[in-house]
């Protein structure tokens, strides 16, 4: 009776186990020598329009002030984040496919271990857009083959994320380099601060930082692509637009709009555009 019990549990198990480690069935691997002829040229740096197969290279960063530890309270915080990389892709996927548009994530390190890197840097990371670009930069070319990467999953392109261990009391907000604010920056990036401003930083920044990848710009103050008076009338309207508000938690509430949409280049340029008169997005400024 013992024994069939056991037995009983061990199929269980295995079960269980085959269910949590089923493969992404839309991911075919390819040979990572054999070149991948992507349909995307590397034009506006590491990442193009929101299609295609996009892969997610997760690096978690050791700095002069934070680090990852091997504590449980670390793991958890690391199977966090691998919970909202899943929501936020899902969430690009969902809102791709309104405008016909297939975008394939490839995020999941713990089928595809090849995606996820450890990175030890001696400076503070703790600080606003860019400073560090050169070291980071340097960083992802020496230590990601990229190349075979691409050839491997048959990427478009690719999203890099340095994930960075803060607190609460941490005041620096996560942020992206991008090649539609920083024209030579080639590869782009964004510093995820875990928690930042007394949260955790929310699945919906998520999407927002690879949306600024994809090349949106943000709505919530007046730059290059939007000008005040759009940024104003947003606040008058109470906008929940995912570049221009963010919901806390784990779950997304921000909206994917017409404008986002044409800002990532899947959507054509909305009326909106023009009656707010902003600027072109990155593909059609050539
Ligand atoms: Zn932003």
């Amino acid at each position: 009776m013992k024994r069939r019990l056991i037995i009983c549990l061990l199929f269980i198990v295995i079960f269980i186990t085959g269910c949590f480690n089923k493969k992404d069935p839309d991911v075919v691997l390819n040979d990572p020598n054999i070149e991948y002829n992507s349909f995307y040229d590397g034009k506006y740096g590491t990442t193009g329009k929101l299609e295609g197969n996009s892969i997610v290279v997760s690096i978690f960063v050791n700095e002069k002030t934070t680090e990852w530890t091997n504590s449980g309270t670390d793991k958890r915080n690391i199977s966090n984040i691998h919970s909202k990389l899943r929501t936020a892709t899902r969430y690009l996927t969902e809102n791709a496919k309104k405008y016909n548009k297939t975008a394939t994530f490839i995020y999941d390190w713990e089928t595809y271990s090849d995606l996820k890197y450890k990175a030890t840097f001696k400076e503070d990371l703790l600080t606003t857009k860019g400073t560090y670009y050169k070291i980071q930069k340097a960083w992802i070319k020496e230590n990601i083959n990229s190349k075979a990467l691409k050839n491997k999953y048959k990427a478009d392109n690719i999203i890099y994320m340095f994930f960075i261990n803060t607190e609460f009391q941490n005041q620096v907000k996560p942020w992206t380099i991008t090649h539609n604010n920083c024209s030579y920056c080639d590869i782009e990036y964004s510093n995820i601060f875990y928690r930042f401003q007394g949260i955790a930083t929310p699945a919906a920044t998520f999407a927002h930082e690879i949306l600024h990848q994809f090349g949106a710009p943000d709505f919530y103050y007046a730059n290059d692509y939007i000008n005040q008076r759009y940024v104003d009338h947003l606040e008058g309207s109470n906008s929940k637009d995912i570049m221009f508000y963010i919901n806390k938690g784990t779950s997304i509430d921000s909206k994917f709009t017409a404008l986002d949409a044409y800002y990532v280049g899947i959507g054509s340029r909305p009326k909106e555009a023009n009656d707010w008169n902003l600027n072109q997005n990155e593909f059609e400024r050539g």
